[in-house]
């Protein structure tokens, strides 16, 4: 839930490579739908007597921000409060917050009596858009406790076509632009987001939270469809929390699994290592790569789908051909006698990219197999990769149910934007 919440700056990050990667310059035009589907019904807004849980009777606010250097301790004493009541206070917060961890420029207030001269009688740190910290300042009666905002769930369903930016298209359909960075995770390994074309269509429907008519958080993607002329991808999210994942119509989950290797048969001559005698150049070097000995000519497979990044050849690589799976996994195979595809070519899982050869500092026949994830080489065979299982035989049924109501959200999503279409033109 928390993890759920926080809004992270790399979330952000991502965000704009990603909208600076799809970006398509065409005519901007946008049909959507939009609607709140479900409440929580635990959740109502804070009636006016009270603030933060706090009587108001008689009693006035006062809102604030943190400055930069400001402690908890230096702000309460500039409101008069003892030194004895806020050792107090650091004391009863213990286990509860860190006095210490109070954020610049996040809110505070204090809520005084109504009458000239008093001290305040509580402090409130927002801890973020949902949590709050209240201290009763009262000497002899000091407490701190934590408080929520109350927090509503909705789901949205929206269509939206591919006009350039999806980035944009998101915004400008009125929901979380964040939404086209989640799209592309979930889709990471069935479409290639730097070939979405103009006029392809996403629908999803998702679930997000907000504090007092304001989205907090990040979205959550519950299903989605990809539609690019006969082509369509779905995902469907099922199971709980950290344990759930993305699976298509029929239940095969979208992730895919590498093969261990780009050699059908193959012995490993030489494993990954920060530091090995280089066979050719006798000196010590990092080793970034996993050796596959083999015949000349033997055929090397592309451990999974992708684009040809790279068929080229350098002095020391050899012939090498690179290989761009999804956002995080690429894939290099160097030394190769003959390479067998080009720049720009899509490849699927197994398919021949060339062959076994010495070409570059090699000593015999080998493929040096190098393997990125989000950019730095790490030793394949020591990756944890996603499931690629399929829904469990038990989860089937529950799977199916789950798949046929968000499924019928999309479709209205979609019939909406496709209604609009046709009053546009
Ligand atoms: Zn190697």
């Amino acid at each position: 839930m928390k993890r759920w919440v926080s809004w992270t700056l790399g979330t952000m990050a991502v965000a704009i490579i990603v909208y600076v990667l799809i970006g398509v310059d065409v005519r901007p035009h946008v049909e959507y739908t939009e609607e709140p589907w479900a409440e929580d019904t635990t959740t109502v807004p804070i009636p006016p007597p009270t603030a933060f849980g706090v009587p108001m009777e008689g009693m006035v606010l006062r809102e604030g921000r943190v400055k930069a250097g400001a402690s908890f301790g230096a702000l309460l004493s500039a409101e008069g409060i003892k030194a004895s009541v806020i050792e107090a206070l650091v004391q009863k917060a213990e286990g509860l917050f860190d006095v210490r961890k109070l954020r610049a420029g996040h809110p505070y207030a204090f809520i005084t009596p109504d009458s000239t001269g008093s001290a305040p009688r509580y402090f409130i740190y927002e801890a973020d858009p949902i949590q709050y910290v209240v201290f009763h300042l009262l000497a002899g009666a000091e407490s701190v406790t934590l408080g929520q905002r109350p927090v509503v769930f909705t789901q949205h369903a929206i269509a939206t076509t591919v006009t350039g930016a999806l980035y944009n298209d998101l915004e400008r359909a009125g929901a979380d632009p964040v939404l086209a960075v989640l799209l592309s995770e979930v889709f990471a390994w069935t479409i290639d987001f730097y070939r979405i074309q103009k006029g392809d269509v996403f629908s999803v429907v998702y679930a997000e939270q907000s504090v007092e008519g304001r989205r907090v958080g990040t979205p959550r993607i519950l299903a989605a469809r990809y539609t690019s002329g006969d082509a369509v991808k779905a995902a469907f999210r099922f199971g709980e929390g950290d344990g759930a994942s993305f699976f298509d119509d029929e239940g095969n989950s979208l992730r895919k699994a590498f093969l261990k290797a780009p050699l059908k048969f193959s012995r490993v001559s030489s494993g990954f290592s920060s530091r090995r005698l280089h066979p050719v150049q006798k000196v010590m070097k990092a080793h970034l790569g996993t050796d596959y000995a083999a015949a000349y000519g033997t055929p090397i497979l592309a451990v999974g789908d992708g684009v040809v990044e790279q068929a080229s050849r350098t002095g020391g690589n050899g012939n090498f051909v690179k290989i761009r799976h999804n956002g995080v996994y690429s894939t290099q195979y160097l030394h190769m006698r003959k390479i067998l595809v080009k720049q720009g070519q899509r490849v699927q899982q197994g398919d021949v990219i060339g062959e076994v050869g010495s070409t570059g500092l090699a000593t015999g026949p080998h493929v040096c197999f190098r393997f990125w994830k989000n950019g730095v080489q790490v030793d394949h065979r020591k990756e944890e990769f996603p499931s690629a299982e399929p829904i469990a035989d038990a989860d089937r049924v529950a799977f199916n149910a789950l798949r046929d109501s968000l499924g019928s959200r999309l479709d209205e999503a979609q019939l909406t934007f496709a209604q609009s279409r046709t009053v546009d033109f």
